[in-house]
């Protein structure tokens, strides 16, 4: 194999960011995907003319994976959503008072919990986050929420923004700043799905110069006196290089990394907190019920969106609408969350399944392998691996604050900036 200066391993967004950013350093970059296309839990699935991202999936405005990909060149188009839709409690759909005008009228809160709601959106984008420290989502809420509605609504936006209902762990200060983020400059919805964002990222990639090799699973990364040596591909190969950003998991990471239980690998792992969902994701000829088009349930974690109304996503004029069952951590019951799932439909769409032309069920996908929450360390993984030179991560769980694909974009960048200066460093004291 020809000298690379890097190797990245996996060909997810982060991957393909963390390459983009070091080629275009000058430096020679391989992209390692054990699969046969690159993408990983950013792609769009092609059924009967209609593309599904693999769940719901929206891009924050005012976050960093936003600005990365615009840096880069990647053209963003589609739609914001609208956030007007109704609420599910006790089985009810009740209209969501998405402004203060219906928020006067609503029959949800008391007069109290009105002028409490009222009070909280405005005070969002003002909380400092840094004297949050370590308090946990509900410490803050339940020290600031008076009326229980509120905090009802207030969870639910939170689970939206965020994915997350782990209220005990979630920092307040990470999720009060996601779900201001959702707010204030909204989120995304991309024609032609997430595919889009991946194949632009495939081609800058190229063009920049990134070697992508796809079909090569790495097995292990080798390591010797304190620096990487190379990485080994299930093929047998071993391809010798001096540095690796690794995109996988903590627990991949900690499987690859020969004696990783002596190192930091071995804490990302155990302090992890996965998020994992149940997503069913249809097209339809026609939504029964035309304008029900975006959904949160207040009793149950689930969610219900229309994507067609924001974004192209098929040839044939189908509406893609994406639902979502938010697991605890750990929580696991396929079956049930289908029937979950499947329930909701009937409740917003009687009638919907004559409409169905491709569907799609993903009973527990991985939506992040970690995000910030109280831990026993200051829970900042990355970028570096610091008993091993060379090593770097990134990912979504790889987050310094940041959730899901921003999470993604900063960690990216994050690993890639410092390999680039450990690299130019180390070039300075061989020319010297
Ligand atoms: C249902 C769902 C909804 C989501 N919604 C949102 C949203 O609305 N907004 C948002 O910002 N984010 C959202 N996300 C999160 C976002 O999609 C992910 O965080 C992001 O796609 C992860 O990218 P990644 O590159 O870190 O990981 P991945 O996409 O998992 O990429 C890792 C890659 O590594 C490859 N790989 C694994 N092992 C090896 C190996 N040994 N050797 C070589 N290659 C290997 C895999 O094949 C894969 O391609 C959502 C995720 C899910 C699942």
């Amino acid at each position: 194999m020809r000298n690379y200066d890097a190797a990245v391993i996996g060909g997810g967004i982060s991957g393909l960011l963390a390459a983009i950013e070091v080629a275009k350093a000058g430096k020679k970059v391989i992209l390692l995907e054990k699969s046969s296309n690159v993408g990983g839990r950013g792609i769009s699935v092609r059924k009967n003319g209609a593309l599904l991202n693999l769940g719901g999936h929206a891009i924050y405005r005012g976050g960093a994976a936003y600005a990365a990909l615009q840096r880069f060149g990647v053209e963003l188009e589609g739609g914001i959503p609208s956030t007007s839709g109704s609420i599910i409690w006790k089985n009810e759909l009740i209209p969501l008072p998405s402004d203060p005008l219906k928020l006067l009228t609503s029959k949800l809160f008391s007069f109290s919990g009105k002028m409490e709601l009222g009070r909280l959106l405005m005070r969002l984008g003002k909380i400092n986050a840094a004297e949050l420290a370590d308090v946990s989502l509900r410490e803050w809420a339940e020290q600031e929420i008076v009326d229980p509605m509120v905090r009802h609504l207030f969870y639910t936006l939170c689970r939206t923004s965020t994915y997350s209902r782990d209220l005990d762990y979630q920092t307040a200060a990470t999720v009060l700043h996601q779900v201001h983020l959702s707010i204030k400059s909204g989120v995304l919805y991309l024609d032609g799905g997430w595919q889009s964002i991946v194949d632009q990222l495939q081609k800058i990639a190229t063009n920049c110069g990134v070697t992508i090799q796809m079909g090569a699973s790495v097995s292990a990364i080798k390591h010797s006196g304190g620096a990487v040596q190379g990485v080994h591909l299930g093929s047998g190969e071993l391809l010798e290089v001096e540095r690796v950003i690794s995109t996988l998991s903590p627990s991949d990471n900690f499987r690859l990394v020969p004696g990783a239980e002596q190192t930091i690998l071995r804490h990302w792992k155990e302090d992890s907190r996965p998020i994992t969902a149940a997503c069913l994701d249809l097209a339809l000829k026609r939504l029964p019920v035309v304008g029900r088009d975006f959904v949160m349930g207040i009793d149950q974690p689930i969610f219900f969106s229309n994507h067609s109304r924001a974004a192209k996503l098929s040839d044939n004029g189908t509406i893609i609408v994406h639902m979502i069952k938010y697991n605890a951590v750990g929580e696991h019951d396929p079956k049930a969350d289908e029937q979950l799932l499947t329930d909701m439909m009937n409740l917003l769409h009687p009638g919907w399944q004559q409409e169905v032309t491709a569907k799609q069920f993903l009973p527990s996908i991985t939506v992040v392998h970690d995000y910030p929450h109280k831990s026993r360390r200051d829970h900042k993984p990355g970028p570096a691996v610091p008993e091993i030179r060379g090593l770097y991560v990134a990912g979504d769980w790889a987050s310094h604050g940041e959730m899901l694909l921003d999470a993604v974009a900063a960690s990216a960048g994050r690993a890639a900036s410092m390999l680039i200066q450990e690299a130019e460093e180390t070039r300075d004291v061989i020319n010297v």
